[in-house]
C-alpha cells in the first residue's frame, strides 16, 4: 500500500497510523494542509473492505476539508480521521478513547469531530482523553443541523441559478441517504413544499422520512433514474460515476455527501450533461462553519455564516458560467487563492 504515490496523496503534510491492542482500534489520520490553522475535520467509522480502501477515503476526505474550510472563510486547515470497524461496534467506550490519545498525540495540529458512523456521544468519550476535539455536546453540538440547513440553502441556490425559481414549492428532490443530515434536509425540503423521494439501506430511518414528511421510498438502486429537479447524494461518496450519470433526469445535483464525483472527470460529464453541479464541499459546509464557532458559542452568528453559502454558490455558479468551466474547478480555484494567500 503505497502513501506518497497513492494516487489520493496530494502533498498530504502529515498521515499517521494508529493501531491500539487492548481496544483494536485501527485508525488513519490525515493532516492535508495547515496553511490557514490546525487541521480539522470529522471522524468517520466504516467497514472499509481493505487498508487502501480507508487510506483512500481520508486521503480524499482530508483533502476536502482544506478547501472546505478555506471557502467557508474559517481559519483552519483540512484533516480528517476514520476508524475501520463496524459503525455499529459497542466497544465505544476503550476505541474512542484510544483515538483520542491518538489525537492527543498530534498536539492540536489536528482537531477531530462526528462524521459517518459517530456520534457526538463518541466523541464526548474522546474528549475525555483530549482537548483536541470539536462538535461538543452542550457547546457547538451536532453540527448535522447546520449542514443541512446551509445544503438546503444550496439546493435553493442552484434551483435560483438553473430554474430561475425563488422557492422550491412543488419541485421533486431525490434525497439519497436520510441519517443525520438527510433526515433535517428533509424536513426543510418539505415544509417549502417540495415532493420527496428517499432511499436508504436503514429501513427505520425510511420509515421516519415517510411518516414525518410524506416522502416516497424507493429502492436505492432507483434512486438515480427517477424523473426530479434535483438528486441530492446525502449518503456515501463517489455516487456520480459512470454507472450513475447516465441514468440521471435531474438538472441539478446539489446534497451533502462528501467526495460526490468518483473521478473529476465526472464534473466535466455533468456539465456537457447540462446538469449543474453544487460542489460537495461548498454546499456542506454548514457543519463546520458551525463547529468553528464552538469556542463563545453563537447559534445567531453560526447561522448567518452559514447562510453565505447561498451567495457563495451563486458566485460559482455565474463565474463557471462566464468561464465555460465546471462549478467544482471554479471552486477548487476559488479555494487554492484563499490557501496560498494569492486571491484577488
Ligand atoms: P449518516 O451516517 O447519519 O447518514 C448517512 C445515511 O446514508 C445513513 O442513513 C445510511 O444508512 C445511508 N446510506 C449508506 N449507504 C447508502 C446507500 N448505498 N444507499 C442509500 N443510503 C445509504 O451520515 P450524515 O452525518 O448524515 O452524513 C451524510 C453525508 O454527508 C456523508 O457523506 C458525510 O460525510 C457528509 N457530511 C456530513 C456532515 C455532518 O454534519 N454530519 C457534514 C458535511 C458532510
Amino acid at each position: 500500500m503505497a502513501v506518497f504515490n497513492h494516487v489520493s496523496f496530494d502533498e498530504h503534510e502529515q498521515v499517521v497510523f494508529c493501531h491500539d491492542k487492548e481496544s483494536g482500534l485501527r485508525a488513519i489520520i490525515a493532516i492535508h494542509n495547515t496553511n490557514l490553522g490546525p487541521a480539522v475535520g470529522g471522524c468517520r467509522m466504516w467497514n472499509y473492505q481493505s487498508d487502501d480502501e480507508a487510506l483512500t477515503d481520508v486521503l480524499r476526505l482530508s483533502r476536502g476539508m482544506t478547501y472546505k474550510n478555506a471557502l467557508a472563510g474559517l481559519a483552519m486547515g483540512g484533516g480528517k480521521s476514520v476508524i475501520i470497524a463496524d459503525p455499529k461496534t459497542e466497544n465505544r467506550e476503550q476505541l474512542f478513547r484510544a483515538f483520542g490519545r491518538f489525537v492527543h498525540s498530534l498536539g492540536g495540529r489536528y482537531y477531530s469531530a462526528e462524521d459517518v458512523g459517530t456520534t457526538p456521544a463518541d466523541i464526548m468519550i474522546a474528549h475525555d482523553e483530549t482537548p483536541y476535539v470539536l462538535g461538543l455536546e452542550g457547546m457547538s453540538g451536532d453540527p448535522s443541523p447546520f449542514t443541512a440547513m446551509g445544503t438546503y440553502l444550496g439546493i435553493k441556490a442552484a434551483v435560483k441559478h438553473k430554474l430561475d425559481k425563488d422557492s422550491l414549492k412543488g419541485l421533486k428532490i431525490a434525497v439519497q441517504g436520510v441519517g443525520h443530515v438527510g433526515y433535517y434536509l428533509c424536513k426543510h425540503l418539505h415544509e417549502e413544499g417540495a415532493e420527496l423521494f428517499v432511499t436508504d439501506i436503514h429501513q427505520a430511518s425510511l420509515d421516519k422520512v415517510a411518516t414525518d414528511f410524506g416522502a416516497v421510498v424507493v429502492a436505492p438502486q432507483d434512486i438515480y433514474a427517477l424523473d426530479v429537479d434535483v438528486y441530492a447524494p446525502c449518503a456515501l461518496g463517489a455516487t456520480l460515476n459512470d454507472t450513475t450519470l447516465p441514468q440521471l433526469k435531474a438538472s441539478i445535483v446539489a446534497g451533502c455527501a462528501n467526495n460526490q464525483l468518483a473521478e473529476p472527470r465526472h464534473g466535466e460529464q455533468l456539465k456537457q450533461m447540462g446538469i449543474l453541479y453544487a460542489p460537495d464541499y461548498v454546499i456542506n459546509a454548514g457543519g463546520i462553519i458551525n463547529v468553528s464557532f464552538e469556542k463563545d458559542y453563537d447559534a445567531t452568528k453560526s447561522t448567518a455564516k452559514v447562510e453565505e453559502i447561498y451567495n457563495t454558490l451563486l458566485s460559482i455558479f455565474k463565474q463557471a458560467d462566464e468561464q465555460n468551466r465546471t462549478t467544482a474547478e471554479v471552486a477548487d480555484e476559488m479555494a487554492r487563492a484563499i490557501i496560498n494567500g494569492t486571491q484577488a
